[in-house]
């Protein structure tokens, strides 16, 4: 199947801003694919893992891939309890018809299952990155949802579980959100995403610059965003009054914020271009690539290269010695509280936003 004008993929994107769905058109991506190839190989992995067990394949032990185990292992345990491991309610990387949001609107979900007996439908998608991405009002696990759904003929009273499974996220594995069918089908999801879709191929719809221009690939040449990140360096040369404090204080942190993701895209856009400009053999006046080499990196797994150079070279140690447990974990381990708080100290605590913090610092 090929990829889709209105990508599940990209729905948190299109549903902020319409624009870039037409703005994207024909532009090819410059930026360093390393990240988005290793993420697309573990989700490989992962899928093969789990259709193996569904065969009655254990799952193998030191996995090169750590990731991909990890997913595998997590959704064996839901297929379990599910009870379901083969058959029309349950997908593993298998397409999905999204055309109830828009004929121009279909996808893969990493994995999804459907259980009869309690009418519960649960999608997962796994997550690969560091920025941590949350499960609520998530348009790319909507999308795949409502695809499944209609596929089945499901009603509005099935239980749905939006899970994002994302080990690298250090606080936890994954995050989720129980809502109905019934809900996703009203204004505030189906219509909404219906109404979006319709206006992003109008072709007439302002861009809206904000988080979502992360992976835009138009963001090297919208107007949009280089404005917003303009706006924020003439902002930024204002001085800060030294009385700023309460309200005040939280709202110039807010927009600051959200300023410095703005400056970030901006810069991070002109970067790639500028790179791939060069790299074409055309001038930027004052830039030039650097020299220097980048990082020499083992080109197979960890084991597999271990066990190569071991036949070659036996006197090498070729692994890091085990590292440390931490500190809690030494404590759980059975260490005296006392005897660790004498070796460890907590780092400071880090200045966050609140979950919902835009309504209660802009009054709603
Ligand atoms: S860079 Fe941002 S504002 Fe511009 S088209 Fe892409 S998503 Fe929209």
């Amino acid at each position: 199947m090929s990829r889709a004008l209105l990508s599940p993929s990209d729905a948190n994107r299109w549903v902020r801003c319409q624009a870039s769905v037409i703005a994207q058109r024909g532009i090819l991506s410059t930026g360093d694919r390393t990240a988005a190839t290793a993420g697309q190989e573990t989700h490989r992995r992962g899928a093969e893992l789990i259709r193996g067990a569904c065969r009655g394949l254990p799952l193998p032990s030191g996995y090169e891939d750590p990731i991909a185990l990890e997913y595998a292992a997590h959704v064996i345990k839901i297929l379990r309890t599910f009870g379901v491991f083969g058959g029309p309610c349950l997908g593993i990387e298998t397409p999905v018809n999204c055309s109830i949001v828009h004929s121009e609107c279909h996808g893969t979900p990493d994995f999804w299952v459907y259980d009869e007996t309690n009418n519960d439908l649960m999608v997962i998608d796994l997550k690969t990155g560091y920025r941590p991405v949350r499960a609520r009002d998530n348009w790319q696990l909507i999308c795949y949802a409502l695809g499944v759904a209609y596929t089945l003929g499901l009603d509005s009273d099935t239980h749905v579980y939006l899970r994002i499974f994302q080990p690298t996220i250090s606080d936890k594995q994954f995050d989720q959100w129980p809502i109905t069918l019934g809900a996703l089908k009203g204004p505030e999801y189906l219509e909404h995403l219906q109404a979006c879709a319709e206006i992003a191929l109008d072709g007439m719809s302002m861009a809206i610059a904000g988080h979502h221009c992360y992976y835009c690939k138009a963001r090297y040449c919208c107007d949009a965003l280089q404005s917003a990140a303009l706006d924020t360096a003439d902002y930024l040369g204002e001085p800060i009054p030294n009385e700023t404090e309460g309200q005040t204080l939280a709202t110039e942190l807010t927009i600051l914020n959200h300023a410095k993701v703005m400056l970030t895209q901006r810069l991070d856009a002109l970067t790639e271009h500028a790179t791939a400009v060069i790299r074409g053999g055309s001038q930027i006046p004052g830039w030039q690539l650097s020299e220097r080499k980048g990082r020499l990196a083992w080109t197979l797994g960890a084991d597999e290269t271990a066990a190569a150079l071991g036949l070659i070279d036996k006197s090498v140690t070729l692994r890091k010695p085990e590292e440390l447990i931490t500190p809690t974990q030494a404590i759980a381990a059975g260490l005296d509280p006392s005897v660790v708080a004498a070796y460890a100290k907590r780092s400071k605590p880090k200045l966050v936003l609140r979950e919902d913090n835009a309504k209660e610092i802009f009054n709603g």
